[in-house]
């Protein structure tokens, strides 16, 4: 069964909402990741999808005003982090040096972790190349000190998000998506002998779905915008088992 995970972003509006919508896509193989605010109503209304956070912070407990600790994130019940969405890059102006402490904090705390690559489009408009080489930087600057880590064996995942695809409507093509996926899983094979799944993530719906879900390098998808709609969301995971 492939992962689909449902990235709810700043959404819903209330608590109420967002356990309506939590009971509505509560299935195997499916992963939520609420706003930190929901998390407890999302895990104390769901049994069978898993829980993941947007966020978290790369150091432990202590004096770290506003931020959330993985160690916390566990304590709650929560098994996987997003890490490195292109929305936080630029938004909140992320750093690849931010976000390589937080992948290496996190997995060492025990979370599983995905982190978010993807080129924009001007990087993609010079070819399928570009956007690989490009993948591949900010892979070796995000998972710096990867190596001196023991017992993370699956709990690796990446997310291949073209950014120029997210939130669009304009998905990439599964071919290009998953040689993409093929790139990104002979890299960390040849630089760190570790074996990831790779999901795709971009403008994923239910009509789509199924064309990026039946390639064998592409493990799952990252959904936002359909992931809010529980009839849509359940149709794409319906699709991966
Ligand atoms: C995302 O937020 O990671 C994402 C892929 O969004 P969307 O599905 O709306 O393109």
């Amino acid at each position: 069964m492939k992962l689909i995970v449902a990235n709810w972003k700043s959404n819903p509006l209330n608590i109420e909402q967002a356990i309506k919508l939590a009971k509505a896509t509560d299935k195997e193989g499916a992963v939520i990741a609420p706003p930190f605010i929901f998390l407890e109503a999302v895990k104390n209304n769901t049994s069978r999808a898993k829980l993941a956070s947007q966020n978290d912070f790369w150091g432990n407990l202590g004096a770290y005003t506003g931020e959330i600790s993985s160690r916390q994130l566990l304590e709650l019940g929560v098994e996987y982090v997003i890490i490195g969405h292109s929305e936080r890059r630029k938004y909140l102006k992320e750093t690849d040096e931010l976000i390589n402490n937080k992948v290496i904090a996190s997995l060492d705390a025990g979370l599983k972790v995905i982190l978010c690559v993807g080129e924009s489009s001007e990087i993609r408009n010079k070819g399928i190349n570009h956007a690989k080489l490009f993948v591949e930087q900010q892979l070796d600057k995000d998972l710096i000190g990867l190596g001196q880590l023991s017992n993370i064996k699956d709990r690796l995942l990446i997310a291949y998000e073209p950014i120029w695809a997210i939130g669009t409507m304009n998905p990439d093509t599964p071919d290009d998506a998953e040689e993409m996926a093929r790139h990104i899983k002979s890299l960390l094979a040849s630089r760190y002998s570790l074996k990831v799944s790779v999901l795709y993530g971009g403008s994923v719906n239910s009509l789509n779905s199924a064309s990026f879900l039946n390639r064998k390098e592409i493990d799952g998808a990252l959904v936002g915008g359909s992931s809010l709609d529980a009839e849509e969301f359940n149709k794409i995971r319906a699709l991966s088992e």
